[in-house]
């Protein structure tokens, strides 16, 4: 079993079909109106077959136009988190570095924090009720 998944628009293939079972009009469809992807037919497709292929993936045939849906297998379902995880992943590297701590929960914050200048020290925090609760502790020991 060789599949590569090496690019964001497999991921997003991989995160519709755990979702729910599509056939691939739908897929492509879902692909534009929800991740903003343009992906076409060349493109899908023997993406689709080569899960088929490595057994990934099952078709089977619904409806009057006997339109082919793709419905992942156990081992396609395990495979597909396998790949999110590691998206996950990177993602998580990538704004490692943007992230910081709430100094009173510990919970990390993306973007701005809350900060608030105490006892000289610059600390940040997640919100104001937390900055809050850092210094009626601080104040009570
Ligand atoms: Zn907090």
């Amino acid at each position: 079993m060789a599949i590569a998944v090496t690019s964001l628009s497999k991921i997003a293939v991989l995160i519709l079909l755990l979702q729910k079972p599509r056939h691939g009009y739908e897929l492509m469809k879902d692909m534009r109106e929800k991740f903003g992807y343009k992906v076409s037919a060349g493109q899908i497709y023997p993406f689709l077959s080569g899960l088929v292929r490595a057994k990934l993936v099952i078709v089977s045939k619904k409806g009057q136009r006997d339109k082919k849906v793709y419905t992942l297998t156990s081992a396609g379902s395990t495979f597909a988190n396998k790949a999110l995880h590691s998206f996950e992943e990177l993602i998580e590297l990538a704004i490692a570095k943007k992230l910081r701590q709430c100094a009173h929960c510990g919970c990390k914050v993306f973007g701005n924090s809350y900060s608030e200048k105490i006892n000289g020290k610059k600390l940040h925090f997640c919100c104001g009720s937390c900055a809050n609760a850092f210094k009626t502790i601080k104040r009570g020991i």
